[in-house]
């Protein structure tokens, strides 16, 4: 049985759909206080209302530096500190190289990586403060393992945060602090659903376990993280993608 984090302030960014609000909904289970941050206030408010617990939102760009840190001063105001970031918001246009606008890359970068960045730094006083910290970076199988046309700039965001993981796990550690990612495969979220469902059943077709993962699936990942029995885990990563990175060709996949 592992410690419950009930009571533990946690921030989770692009709380409002998807694999954010299924890491908030686990964390709010365990009787956390989460905060949900993303641009769009209607989504955060129905997310709000969907989520059962101590839940609550803040409106922040998390490509921003000072929508970022008011955001976290905000929280920490209202929550008594922070215990856990969960950097997950993101986005992931597809467009091929030869047709994609440099602001495209830009605003990819911005959101998916630099924001992890921002969000670890606007922490640092309160995790400095309390002595301790935890933050889960939400990264993915594109970039750090695999590749897929149209994913360059999400592909480069994605391995990015696993460099600024693993150089951050060595900072924060002054901090008592860990950080680690998981790493999704392909979820059924709301951004997922965009992309159609013929995308959606090629790729279950690739997936040793036949199916897309549920956002709660990456929520335990990102809990276990959190809990202070993986305090001595830092600058990991932990791939949850119902085996689709594993097989080396489809045929293989016949065999099973
Ligand atoms: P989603 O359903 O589209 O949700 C994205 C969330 O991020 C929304 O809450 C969105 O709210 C927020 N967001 C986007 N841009 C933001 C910004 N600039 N500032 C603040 N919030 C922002 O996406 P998802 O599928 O759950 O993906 C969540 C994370 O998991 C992403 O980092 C993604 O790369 C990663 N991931 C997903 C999958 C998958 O299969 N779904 C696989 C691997 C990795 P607003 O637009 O209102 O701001």
């Amino acid at each position: 049985m592992f410690t419950s984090i009930k009571g533990k302030s946690v921030i989770v960014t692009g709380g409002s759909k998807g694999i954010g609000q299924g890491i908030a909904a686990v964390f709010a289970k365990q009787g956390a206080k989460v905060t949900l941050a993303a641009r769009g206030e209607e989504a955060l408010k129905d997310a709000v209302n969907k989520i059962e617990g101590d839940v609550r939102y803040e409106i922040c760009d998390v490509s921003d530096w000072k929508s970022v840190n008011e955001m976290v001063n905000s929280v920490a105001d209202a929550q008594g500190g922070i215990d856990i970031m969960c950097a997950n918001a993101g986005i992931f246009p597809n467009t091929k190289i030869v047709d994609m606008d440099p602001s495209e890359w830009d605003d990819v970068v911005g959101t998916n990586l630099k924001s992890a960045f921002l969000s670890v730094k606007a922490c640092i006083p309160y995790f400095e403060k309390a002595g301790k910290g935890r933050v889960i970076l939400t990264s993915s199988i594109t970039g750090p393992v695999t590749g897929y046309p149209g994913w360059s700039h999400y592909s480069a965001s994605k391995a990015g945060q696993l460099g600024f993981l693993r150089t951050a796990a060595m900072e924060l550690s002054r901090y008592n602090t860990t950080i680690n990612a998981v790493l999704p495969g392909n979820i059924i979220s709301d951004g997922l659903l965009e992309l159609g469902q013929e995308y959606m059943d090629s790729m279950a077709a690739s997936i040793p376990l036949k199916r897309l993962g549920a956002v709660e699936d990456i929520g335990y990942a990102a809990l276990f993280f959190a809990t202070d029995e993986a305090a001595y885990i830092t600058g990991q990563q932990v791939v949850v993608d119902g085996g689709q990175i594993i097989p080396e060709s489809l045929e293989s996949l016949g065999e099973i």
